[in-house]
């Protein structure tokens, strides 16, 4: 991508209300534009992100066996009435259409899915089978000020099980968690997010969270110097034990709930009568387990983990594109044809480039190549080729390198 025709700029300036790092960065740096508090519009740069992020936890859902789909964003209120969550639910946006009907605009789709998944199953045989979306969720959060961690709309992936029996839902469930580690690990989270129990409401003993360290983080969590598995503060209460090694050592750490998994059992397959027949041709409710991933907090979590006082650092697997390539000009000089062919070169390599070929001063290329944080810069000027080559710098370092053009490929890849 050309910078020169990327409609969105860097700016200086960010709403005064906006206070989280992340949204400060994301939208100085161009990544995002806020239409209002808790919702957030996607622009070239952010969206690029937000998309890999995605793509990553999309990979891992298929290898775990599940199958894709896309529900609406629009609910029947009868629905949300059949399971009591129409009036117990606080975060819940009401609408009404012209006629009087009224709908929800959906937090959650377990009251779509059941429904849904009722008119295929039929027998034993049908079951187990796994089925997740990557889709809009809209919440009325009413502390909407920590940017895209707590949208009013925004960007979940959720995945429902279906199972004959417990030991079933236990082993995906375990399937599952293993699943979200590895995400967190290629999404360059791994080391600073930890498995934390968590309450399990009604229905189970425990839900496991997943959180990542951070100030910005609203919760709290006890985690465990043996195991580092950790408990978060809600449910600690008298839990003196951790309860994955037994340990009593802990150590307290704010964190951002990245993702959540639950053991529903018959919560909403109940409601809904959502039964099948066993092998003996006997009715048996079947349970379920639900699994929450939020992309869109998880690129704020990004960013408020890894940046500096210029700005952003994406991990490799997420960044926008890999390489900031930086002309700088001089009157006379061949720069452009090479910053040219570089470009072309590192494209048909399959490297994504974002190409700086704008008319402005070195300083200001610099500036913003901090500001978005792409993992290389590399800067193609008379001194560097002079000296035989281009300067290499990675985003999370102080020092750059003179490498041969050459060899500029094998370099960053
Ligand atoms: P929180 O306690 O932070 O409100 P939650 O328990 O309501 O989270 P879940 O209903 O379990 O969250 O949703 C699954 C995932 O969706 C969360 O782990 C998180 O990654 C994401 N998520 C939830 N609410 C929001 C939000 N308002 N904005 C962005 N992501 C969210
Ligand atoms: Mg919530």
């Amino acid at each position: 991508m050309r910078q020169s025709e990327l409609f969105t700029k860097t700016k200086k300036e960010v709403p005064k209300d906006e206070v989280s790092v992340n949204a400060q960065l994301l939208i100085k740096a161009g990544f995002i534009d806020k239409l209002a508090a808790g919702i957030y519009s996607f622009l070239p740069l952010g969206l690029r992100v937000l998309k890999k992020i995605e793509n990553i936890i999309r990979e891992e859902m298929n290898t775990i066996g599940g199958q894709e789909i896309l529900m609406p964003a629009l609910h029947p209120k009868d629905l949300w009435e059949k399971t009591g969550r129409w009036d117990m639910m606080d975060d819940l946006y009401k609408i009404k259409d012209v006629s009087g009907k009224e709908l929800a605009l959906g937090p959650t789709h377990e009251e779509i899915i059941v429904p849904l998944v009722q008119k295929y199953i039929q027998s034993y045989k049908d079951i187990p089978f796994y089925a997740y979306q990557i889709q809009t969720k809209f919440r009325m959060e009413l502390r909407s000020k920590s940017g895209l961690l707590r949208g009013r709309e925004f960007s979940m992936k959720d995945l429902y099980s279906f199972h004959l029996d417990e030991k079933d839902l236990e082993d995906y469930y375990e399937k599952a968690k293993n699943s979200y580690v590895n995400i967190f690990n290629k999404i360059g989270l791994g080391k600073i997010t930890h498995l934390t129990f968590a309450s399990g409401g009604s229905f189970s003993k425990y839900s496991h969270e997943f959180q990542t360290l951070s100030e910005a983080g609203e919760d709290l969590i006890h985690i465990c110097k043996k195991c580092s598995v950790a408990i978060n503060e809600e449910i600690k209460g008298e839990t003196k034990e951790c309860p994955e090694c037994g340990g009593d050592d802990f150590e307290e750490k704010k964190a951002i709930e990245v993702g959540n998994i639950f053991k529903l059992k018959d919560k909403f397959s109940k409601p809904f009568d959502l039964k099948v027949k066993n092998e003996k041709g006997e009715e048996v409710t079947l349970i379920m387990g639900c699994y929450g991933l939020g992309p869109s907090r998880v690129m704020g979590t990004i960013v408020e983990v890894y940046n500096d006082d210029k700005g952003m650092i994406w991990p490799q697997s997420v960044a926008p594109y890999q390489v900031h390539l930086i002309e700088i000009k001089n009157q006379k000089s061949k720069i452009k044809n090479e910053a040219e062919d570089i470009y072309n070169k590192l494209q048909s390599e399959g490297i994504e480039v974002l190409y700086d070929d704008r008319d402005i001063s070195a300083g200001e290329k610099f500036a913003d190549a901090d500001l978005i944080g792409i993992p290389y810069r590399v800067v193609v000027s008379d001194k560097s080729l002079k000296v035989g080559g281009v300067e290499v710098k990675k985003r999370d370092s102080e020092k750059s390198e003179i490498v041969k053009t050459s060899e500029l490929v094998s370099k960053i890849t």
